[in-house]
């Protein structure tokens, strides 16, 4: 390409935990951080999302089923039975990057990733534009999560209702809501985790699209992980596996398992609508309330990808290859870290480590041909 363009084998765009698991790859084959390869995060601080997620989250795996490739996340053993809190789980990212020099370049957003205008074929490096400057690459990874992508469910009436509404990444702490009616939205380890909490300072109701799952109280995360394992791979010999569901069950960390002792864990079905006051179900009951806290979930961030018009299926890019990370539209272009459809608990910490394994694999064979059909 033109001189003043940085050419680098490999662009890894996000630098959470897949995108350092990646990079922990790429480094142990040889790679070199900053030059072969760069990871570029958006980010002004490193942990990924995990900073900005809210005071008293606690993981729900122990410190020993939370670790990445290579270096074990340091134990962690307070009145909690081992689930780290999410500082815990900063301070051991920050540190694993330094640990591998994986020279994260940040704060450094990717505005969009795109084939070379004169060439599109797949021997074209593709361009990667950012806030401080284009590159091109010979390969793509991209690990840019999900946790800027709330998703918000349309509701009938949500414009109407008079009281505060906020996604469960925007909640901090539960004092925020002492003495006001609070309505925590959703089934997942979010909606209980935040339930548990503003149940100790205010009457909280709970409600959620079906009843909720919780698993057994002795089992944790690592559950997860293996039963989400058997699913993908029960999936890829054409059978499914029902076992104990996916990452949705709900882990009883210690402030879960209160807040049942203290029965606020009772949930009741979805209403139908709201309406300036509140929640209005079917047979037209009605519960006001002055806040409503959506813990429903998140999509994937790809508003980068779309210069390259990649094909969806149930609503994300075609993935295969190998690993089963490969844009099946633009092979130069992984996806890591997103979820199922980028692998068995890939948006777990333990589950980056083994996707980016895969991944990292792939890539190197791709560099590898590069250079041979170069030579
Ligand atoms: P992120 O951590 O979101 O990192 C993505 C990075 O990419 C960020 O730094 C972002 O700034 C950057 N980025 C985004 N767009 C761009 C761009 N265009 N250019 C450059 N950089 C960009 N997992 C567990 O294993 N155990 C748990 O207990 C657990 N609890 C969770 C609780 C909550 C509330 C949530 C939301 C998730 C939880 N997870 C848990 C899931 C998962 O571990 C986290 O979501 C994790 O943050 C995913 O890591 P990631 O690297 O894929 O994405």
């Amino acid at each position: 390409g033109d001189g003043d363009v940085r050419e680098v084998a490999v662009a890894i765009i996000g630098g959470g935990q897949a995108g350092l698991a990646v990079g922990f790859y790429l480094r142990r084959a040889g790679l070199v951080p900053g030059e072969d390869f760069v990871i570029l995060d958006a980010a002004d601080q490193p942990g990924g999302a995990w900073p900005q997620m809210w005071d008293g989250l606690r993981l729900f795996s122990p410190s020993t089923y939370s670790s990445l490739p290579g270096w074990m996340m340091p134990p962690w053993d307070d009145a909690s039975h081992g689930f780290p809190p999410r500082d815990h789980v900063v301070d051991y990212l920050t540190r694993y990057e330094q640990r591998y020099e994986l020279a994260v370049e940040r704060p450094r957003r990717v505005l969009s990733v795109e084939r070379s205008t004169f060439d599109p074929h797949e021997c074209e490096p593709l361009l990667v534009r950012t806030s401080h400057g284009d590159l091109t690459a010979r390969v793509v990874v991209s690990a840019t999560g999900t946790w800027t992508q709330p998703f918000w469910p349309a509701y009938p009436g949500a414009q109407s209702f008079a009281g505060r509404q906020l996604h469960a990444s925007q909640y901090r702490r539960p004092e925020d809501f002492a003495g006001q009616r609070v309505v925590v939205v959703g089934g997942g380890n979010s909606a209980a985790q935040i339930l548990a909490e503003v149940s100790t300072v205010t009457d909280a109701i709970w409600v959620t699209a079906r009843p909720p799952r919780f698993l057994p109280d002795d089992v944790d995360g690592r559950v997860l992980f293996t039963t989400a394992t058997r699913r993908v791979q029960a999936q890829h010999e054409g059978g499914d596996h029902p076992g104990v569901g996916g990452l949705g069950d709900i882990v009883m960390v210690p402030s879960v398992r209160d807040a049942r002792k203290r029965g606020a864990l009772e949930a009741l079905p979805m209403f139908n609508r709201l309406d300036a006051t509140g929640m209005v179900w079917a047979d037209d009951t009605g519960r006001d309330s002055d806040v409503i806290i959506w813990c429903t979930g998140f999509r994937p961030a790809l508003r980068h990808l779309s210069p390259l018009h990649l094909s969806t299926a149930d609503g994300h890019p075609r993935t295969g290859g190998p690993a089963g990370t490969q844009a099946t539209d633009e092979p130069r272009l992984h996806l890591v870290g997103y979820g199922d459809w980028t692998g068995a608990a890939s948006a777990t910490l333990i589950g980056a480590g083994r996707t980016a394994r895969d991944t990292a694999r792939v890539v190197l064979q791709q560099l590898d041909d590069g250079q041979r059909s170069e030579a």
